[in-house]
């Protein structure tokens, strides 16, 4: 993961420097959380699309509601479209509208046509939620995708998952991005179990 490159207009460089700032983010008392990441994990055991969309929506609108806002729409979608041409071909695994807050995730792969892994799923779900909580709550509308942000989303996928929060281990790239150094990342013991 690569955050996005500063941007240049003055009120997008601030915007951007304040999502970069904000490291944590406010968490829901976790319980309704679990059963509800349960439910989405049996479903795709079950390769079960449309109880997969309904568990995806309640915490969707769980989160939302506990920022005072109102939930995204939640639409989980069959095999992940593929952009781009020859070697620079990319999987789209989700996407967010910025003006009519609708969350599209894929739960199969382009080539091989599986139904990704529950950790995968649930991670990029709650990168799309954290999109919907910039625009929404947050006054970022842009959502860029800061240093902070990816720590927010991490938080909060573990919050709702129910594992010990992981201290992301960032370096930084020539051009000035950061890029997040998964192998680092992976020995660092963590921060301490969860957070509420
Ligand atoms: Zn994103």
């Amino acid at each position: 993961m690569i955050t996005d490159s500063i941007p240049n207009k003055q009120t997008e460089k601030q915007e951007y420097n304040r999502s970069s700032d904000m490291s944590t983010i406010a968490l829901p008392p976790q319980e309704p959380l679990l059963t509800m990441a349960r439910e989405l994990e049996e479903a795709m055991a079950e390769e079960n699309k449309a109880e997969m969309q309904v568990a995806c929506n309640a915490i969707a609108t769980y989160i939302s509601e506990s920022f005072q806002i109102v939930p995204p729409k939640v639409r989980v979608l069959g095999v992940r479209p593929r952009k781009g041409t020859g070697y620079n071909v990319e999987e789209l695994y989700a996407d967010y509208d910025l003006e009519t807050h609708k969350i599209r995730l894929w739960m199969r792969t382009a080539v091989l046509e599986k139904v990704t892994s529950y950790g995968t799923f649930l991670s990029t779900l709650c990168h799309e939620i954290c999109h919907h909580l910039d625009v929404v709550a947050f006054d970022f509308p842009n959502t860029y995708h800061t240093r902070g942000f990816y720590e927010r989303a991490g938080i909060l996928y573990h919050h709702v998952r129910g594992t010990p929060l992981r201290v992301l281990v960032w370096d930084r790239m020539r051009d000035g991005r950061l890029r997040i150094n998964w192998p680092a990342t992976m020995r660092n013991p963590g921060s301490g179990g969860r957070r509420r």
